[in-house]
């Protein structure tokens, strides 16, 4: 084992209240630790520099970097190690800022705190496995849920760029609620779209599961219908009004938000966290919304919206590009597993599914997210979260408590 140990200063956010030269010192006595060093500011162009040629001049083969929170920047180390050779999964960061220095004043007491920490990554980094990122080519098709107006508009721009589409409308033909306003609109829409090869009407079915993640969307219409892959889901449910007169989201978007758990606000419109999102975009990426799914809006703006769906998939849902599947997905061992299906219950992202013949779960790892919840829910022990195990825990845990 060759674990190379960087503390970071983080300038005087940590350097001015943990005693971070202390820590590479007494670190650098754990047996495996062969190097052990502090540093400024490590994810500063010359601090990724200076710590992939580290890597690479010493051949470690596992490091540790004690320094702000994972959240802020496992991404950049992972990406620093795979750059100098080394598997992102043979790192382990520990948290000495946000958890220690901005918490805890006193010095000493900080440094103490700090050194626990970075000994429980030590420790957990020799049971570190690697792992290997895999990637998958996008469908480029699209899912358009609701056929009327927004939903044919854009079905039939995607068309124009020799794009795949499903239209899937819950009443018998497309065409969605017909007004004064847009009566020829509408007739002349579906001519279009019952012209075109490119596009396919599935009419009196709504989806009963989708599943899946930007490029690789599943749409599952029931057991007599086979699946529809798609790379983009674009909700155009168009709304409806309360007993008052009041523009609420119809049924058909209230249950594709619950599906996709996209949150909604207090009329069942999706709900806008951010500017930038609206009025489009959804938090899920690869899900869009336009028209009146999104909220009341007039003919002019159904259509502008339309354009700027159609635009954002034919720019991001590009034929052949590949996107990355998580490597840290959870794994159910057949033999333990007794069938329960606890785990399909907590899953978010439909990634567990039940083999009817050997009666036992089993994770599709393109759809696992990695979150670990079906892990702590199994009441056998069947469940492995990879680079989550609990023997990787347990050793992270004796270092601190050492
Ligand atoms: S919770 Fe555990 S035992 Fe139950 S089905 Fe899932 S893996 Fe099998
Ligand atoms: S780790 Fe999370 S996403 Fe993956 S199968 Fe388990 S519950 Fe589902």
């Amino acid at each position: 084992m060759r674990t190379g140990v960087f503390v970071c200063s983080c300038g005087p956010n940590i350097g001015d209240r943990i005693d971070i030269e202390k820590i590479a010192k007494e670190v650098s006595e754990i047996e495996g630790v062969v190097l052990s060093e502090t540093y400024g500011l490590l994810c500063s162009p010359d601090g990724k520099k200076y710590l992939a040629d580290k890597i690479t001049g010493n051949s470690l083969d596992r490091i540790v970097i004690a320094a702000c929170s994972p959240r802020e920047h496992e991404e950049t180390f992972m990406k620093v190690c795979e750059t100098a050779g080394l598997n992102p999964f043979m790192m382990q960061m520990a948290n000495i800022r946000e958890q220690v220095a901005w918490v805890t004043p006193d010095k000493k007491s900080a440094t103490e705190k700090a050194l626990k920490l970075v000994r429980g990554a030590i420790n957990r980094t020799s049971r570190h496995k690697p792992l290997e990122k895999t990637s998958i080519v996008c469908n480029p098709e699209v899912v358009v849920i609701g056929g009327g107006t927004a939903g044919m508009t854009t079905s039939l721009l995607l068309a124009d760029a020799d794009r795949r589409i499903t239209i899937i409308e819950r009443s018998p033909s497309p065409g969605g609620s017909v007004t004064l306003e847009n009566e020829k609109l509408v007739e002349n829409l579906s001519a279009k779209v019952a012209g075109r090869s490119e596009i396919k009407v599935i009419t009196g079915l709504e989806p009963e599961e989708i599943v899946g993640f930007f490029g690789n969307f599943i749409v599952n219409l029931g057991k007599d219908y086979d699946e529809i892959r798609a790379g983009a889901i674009v909700l155009a449910t168009g709304c409806s009004k309360d007993e008052s007169g009041r523009a609420i989201a119809s049924e058909g978007f209230r249950e594709m938000a619950e599906m996709l758990r996209i949150s909604t606000d207090q009329d069942g419109f999706p709900a806008r966290e951010h500017d930038s999102l609206a009025p489009i975009s959804t938090p899920i990426n690869g899900v869009y919304v336009t028209g009146c799914a999104g909220g009341p809006c007039s003919l002019r703006a159904t259509v502008s919206q339309s354009e700027a769906v159609a635009g954002t998939i034919l720019s991001s849902l590009i034929p052949g590009r590949k996107v990355e599947t998580e490597p840290r997905t959870s794994v159910i061992s057949e033999t333990l597993c007794r069938g329960c299906m606890t785990c399909m219950e907590v899953c978010g992202y439909g990634a567990i599914s039940f083999n009817e013949e050997k009666l036992v779960c089993h994770v599709n790892s393109v759809l696992c997210k990695g979150c670990g919840n079906c892990a702590g829910a199994c009441p056998s022990g069947a469940i492995r979260a990879q680079h989550f195990t609990p023997d990787q825990i347990r050793y992270q845990m004796a270092g601190v408590l050492r």
